[in-house]
């Protein structure tokens, strides 16, 4: 059984806390943490074509690839951990409150199976 994400804030404070990183933390640097990460993530993928590198990482003919991508993807996470741990949200309930108004605003039956551009939708 995984972790829940308040476990997972948890561990992340922890960390935060053994190093004394809190006195570098502020919510503009979090937040530029959680950029910067994803476009660590997103550069994994730059000048390569999408269907393609789906079809390697689906068949695990790139482990490595995948790997990093499990990386960068964790450095993400992290990042928000630490913004939830340094605002004091719970990122679970912040999870599910999003999700919710996403799926009040893209109701299924209207959206399902369609790309839609949000001012194109009402
Ligand atoms: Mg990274």
């Amino acid at each position: 059984m995984g972790k829940d994400l308040s476990e997972l804030t948890e561990i992340a404070k922890n960390f935060i806390d053994e190093r004394d990183w809190r006195q570098f933390q502020t919510a503009k640097e979090l937040a530029i943490g959680v950029s910067v990460e994803a476009n660590e993530l997103l550069e994994l993928f730059q000048w390569n074509d999408g269907k393609e590198l789906d079809k390697m990482l689906m068949s695990g003919d790139d482990q490595e690839l995948s790997r990093k991508i499990k990386n960068e993807t964790a450095d993400v996470l992290f990042a928000c951990l630490a913004m939830a741990d340094h605002l004091n949200f719970d990122l679970e309930q912040a999870f599910t409150d999003k999700l919710k108004a996403l799926g009040d605003r893209y109701k299924k039956e209207d959206v399902k199976g369609k790309v839609v551009k949000i001012p194109e939708y009402k």
